[in-house]
């Protein structure tokens, strides 16, 4: 990968490995959100998709996420601007996107990929399995702002 890509090359001209790098692994955009109206800002909850490995922040169905969840987001530099007010603020794309500075935790800054967690970046320490939660409960469930 080129030094600092992040920095000067922009996001549509990044490699595949480049830009899959960016990824923080915070799992934070496999959480369900849903919005108060259509123009309202999404509310994220504490209930991940069934998919996501909790423990790892990663996606068991990866290669075929699309097929497996139709309203999983696929992000691409080509939809990232109608996207990003989708991502928590603290998701490189978007931060990127906003010419906001990586933070100093993030794996591509000192290469400590475990950093996201122990710096309680992830949703490690809180999410849930969506199969657990019965969704009639899903309004009284935990919402964090994020
Ligand atoms: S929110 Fe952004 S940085 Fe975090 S896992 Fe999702 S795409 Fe990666
Ligand atoms: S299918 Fe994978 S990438 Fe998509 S929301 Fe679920 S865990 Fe996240």
């Amino acid at each position: 990968m080129r030094k600092e890509f992040w920095k000067n090359i922009p996001l549509n001209k990044l490699t595949k490995k480049e830009w899959e790098s960016l990824c923080d692994g915070c799992g934070k955009c496999c959480l369900n959100k849903f919005q108060k109206t259509k123009k309202s800002l999404p509310i994220y909850t504490s209930i991940a998709c069934k998919f996501l490995n909790i423990k790892k922040c990663t996606c068991t169905v990866y290669k075929n996420r699309k097929k497996k969840r139709s309203d999983c987001l696929i992000l691409s530099a080509e939809n990232l601007e109608k996207m990003a007010r989708w991502l928590p603020q603290s998701c490189s794309y978007r931060l990127i996107f906003e010419n906001k500075e990586l933070p100093n935790w993030h794996h591509l800054l000192n290469d400590k990929y475990k950093n996201v967690h122990n710096t309680n970046n992830s949703v490690r320490n809180f999410a849930i399995n969506e199969n657990y939660i019965d969704f009639s409960d899903f309004l009284l469930s935990f919402k964090k702002k994020i």
